[in-house]
Formats: structure tokens, sequence, C-alpha cells
């Protein structure tokens, strides 16, 4: 049986992230990854500007206490000055207006006094060249690179790739992702429940995990357990999904025919168990560069895997360059005393204090428990054996 990151490292040992497109820059593509390094077509900004209201002057003119200087232009956002600043001159300027010639500082508004005809009096004393003055190209000369490749859009990147001019970039893809909820007993929500049956609660959640995780879904709702069913309902997508999820029927039970149907299908077969809790029957297969987890039925079980293995796999074939779950260490809101045959990932929650933050055990009633973890957005990283942390002591943590 595998450890878990032994697991992890043969998952992410099989991904090949997919082929770059062009696509239209909206807030739709936030989370995907730029796949070219993006250049900037100009220098940033174009030209040396103000970056305050006031005065653009000659700092050498106001070295002597209270200067008084004639105001010979009136410069605002967008209009190009036209006419030098000579020695005792200055220009009327207002942020984010260009710098006339001659000029070589802005003074405050704040530090100055309108007197009669066109004069202004400097009443700081100590004017320095280049003070608030946004000198051209400052922020980035035409030609460098302003994102790299392997960058994760989020909107001050496409406030970035706007400053560039751009409307399209090429991203990586979202990979494609197939559910399929396995299970005689299980009926979708909305149908009603006859004897011995239960809801398909793993479809809708892989559903909404995979749509976080940045992947394109197609929920294929329930195969029965039975071998034709399932094998035409996964026979297609095994060639058509960047990844298929499969929910039970993992395990060794009579019913449980999803190993031997993958198989079948041509399906290489690389792990079966794990040693983890929730968690244990967790099978990892390929077919071409088509990736295949068997979760285990249990919505606790199916949905830690998940966040464990096939989240970090939709990354890295998304082109993101994380290698796994984001994991750190944090204090421990009470005290936890249990006892575990293998390590387990307890749900937990985070707290946000006065020393910054905290993260609390949930009440969890073990792998069936879907609603005991609900307002989970971490997992506590337990060893094996037996665990005593005191209030406050470090615990690892995977977070969601
Ligand atoms: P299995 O892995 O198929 O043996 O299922 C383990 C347990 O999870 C059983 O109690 C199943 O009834 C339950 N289960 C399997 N699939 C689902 C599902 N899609 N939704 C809710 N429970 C499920
Ligand atoms: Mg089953």
């Amino acid at each position: 049986m595998l450890e878990v990151a032994e697991a992890l490292a043969e998952v992410l040992a099989r991904v090949r992230p997919l082929e770059p497109g062009t696509e239209t820059l909206s807030p739709a593509v936030l989370g995907r990854v730029l796949a070219a390094d993006a250049l900037a077509d100009a220098d940033s900004p174009p030209f040396a500007k103000s970056l305050r209201d006031g005065y653009a002057v000659r700092a050498a003119d106001c070295a002597t206490p209270n200067a008084e200087l004639k105001v010979v232009a009136e410069i605002a956002a967008g209009v190009v000055p036209t006419k030098p600043i000579q020695p005792g001159e200055c220009a009327r300027i207002f942020t984010g207006a260009p710098m006339p010639d001659g000029a070589d500082a802005v003074v405050m508004q704040e530090d100055t006094q309108p007197l009669d005809g066109d004069r202004v009096r400097i009443t700081d004393a100590n004017v320095k060249p280049a003070q608030w003055v946004f000198a051209r190209g400052t922020e980035m000369r035409a030609g460098e690179v302003a994102l790299p490749a392997g960058t994760v859009i989020n909107p001050a990147a496409l406030g970035v790739l706007a400053s560039l001019g751009m409307v399209q970039a090429s991203l990586f893809d979202e990979p494609r992702v197939s559910v399929v909820a396995t299970g005689n007993e299980l009926v979708e929500a909305g149908q009603r429940l006859q004897p011995g049956q239960i809801r398909n609660t793993n479809g809708p959640m892989l559903a909404a995990q995979v749509a976080r995780a940045g992947g394109r879904v197609e929920n294929l709702g329930i195969a029965p357990d039975t071998p034709d069913d399932l094998r035409s309902l996964i026979e297609d997508e095994i060639d058509f999904a960047d990844v298929l999820l499969l929910a039970g029927g993992v395990s060794v039970g009579k019913f449980d025919l999803v190993p031997a149907i993958l198989e079948e299908l041509g399906v290489t077969i690389h792990f079966r168990q794990v040693r983890m809790k929730p968690g244990k029957p967790l099978l990892f297969g390929t077919k071409g560069r088509t990736l295949v987890f068997g979760l285990p039925g249990n919505p606790v079980s199916a949905f830690v895997c998940f966040e464990l293995f096939a989240r970090p796999a939709l990354a890295a074939i998304a082109g993101h360059a994380g290698r796994g779950p984001r994991t750190t260490l944090l204090p421990i809101a009470e005290a936890l005393a249990v006892t575990n045959d293998r390590p387990t990932y307890h749900p937990a929650k985070l707290e946000l204090g006065e020393s910054g933050y905290a993260v609390r055990p949930l009440p969890w009633m073990g792998a069936p428990d879907l609603r005991g973890l609900q307002p989970a957005d971490a997992l506590l990283v337990l060893p094996p054996g037996e665990t005593r942390l005191d209030r406050g002591q470090s615990v690892r943590v995977v977070m969601l």
C-alpha cells in the first residue's frame, strides 16, 4: 500500500499539460495560466508623468525659501504640453499629466500659495529633482517580459495585460473531466427514494469540486453495478476526457466492478490503495493521456481523495506550477487527543483571531458524514498512532 506522498508523486508523474489555445481576455479566464510570456509593447508609463496635483517646476528655482514663479501653462491629464519651462517659470499640472520639457520636479499644491497675476509662491524650500515625477519606463520598458509564462490570471494580471494593449492571450486549456457515480442503490436528487436506495451525493459534489479546481465538468450520472452498463457508460469517456472520475465500486466486494472493467478497457492501473483515512481504496490508472481515478464511494472519502490527488492533477494539467495540495502549519484552536490507525485527514475550520489564523477540528463521525465535513475549509493532517495536541500547538493542515 502506498503512502499519500508516494501516491501523489505517481499521479503527478503521469500528468501531461494541455496544449495552449488563444483566448479572449475577460473575467471568464480567471484562474487560467499564461502559456507564453506577455511582452510590453511600449514603455510604461509612456511619458514622464506627474504623481500629484500641483506645479511642474525646475527644482533649482525653488532652492531659496518662498521662491515666486510665473505660471506659463496648465497641463491636465490627456494633454500634450507644448511650452518648455524656462528658469523662473512653472506650469500648473494635475495627477497623470505629462511633464513639460524643462521641468524636473512637481511641487504639491499643498506646498504652494497662488499669487496675483499668474504667479505662485513655493513654500516648500526643499524641492528635490524628480520628486512626484514617475519617469518614462519606470514600471517597464518596451520589449520587457511584463508577465512570464506560468502566470496565473488574477484581476491584476487582466489589468496588466490590458495595459499592454492585449485583448487575447495564449492560455493553457481547462481539463475536461467526466464524473460517474456507481452503485445499484443510487438515485438522483429529485427522484423518489424506494426502500434500500440512497441519493447520489458524490455526483453533484465532485462536479462542484471539479468546477472549483478549474476543470470543465461533464456529470454523467449513475452507472449501476452491472458490467455492461458500467462499460458502456465509461468506454467513450476514457478516450474523450482528460480525467475520468469514478466514485464507488473500487473496493474488494463482489459488486466492486470498477477495477476489472477498467482493465478490460485498456486502463493501466498504477495503484489501488493508499494508506490514509478516510479513503484507503483509491484507484489510479491511465490510458493514453487520460487519468482515471476510482474514488471510494463514501462521500467524505471521495471528497478527500479528490482534494489530495485529483485537484493537484487538474492544476498540473492546466499548467499550474504547484506540485500538490496547499499545506501549511497552523496553531490548533482547541486541544485534541485522538488515536488513528492510518494517517488521517480530519475536517477543520479556519478561525481568524487577533494573532492570525488558527484551525479548529470539526465534530465529525467519519467517512459517511458529509454534513460534518461541509463547513470545513481545511483538513488536519494527523499521523497514525496517538496524537495529543494542546491548544495553540502547531498542526499541519491542507487548505481546501
Ligand atoms: P462503495 O465504495 O461502492 O462500496 O460504497 C461505499 C459506501 O458509499 C456505500 O455505503 C455506498 O452506498 C456509499 N456510496 C457510494 N456511492 C455513493 C454516492 N454516489 N452517493 C452517496 N453515497 C454513495
Ligand atoms: Mg458500491
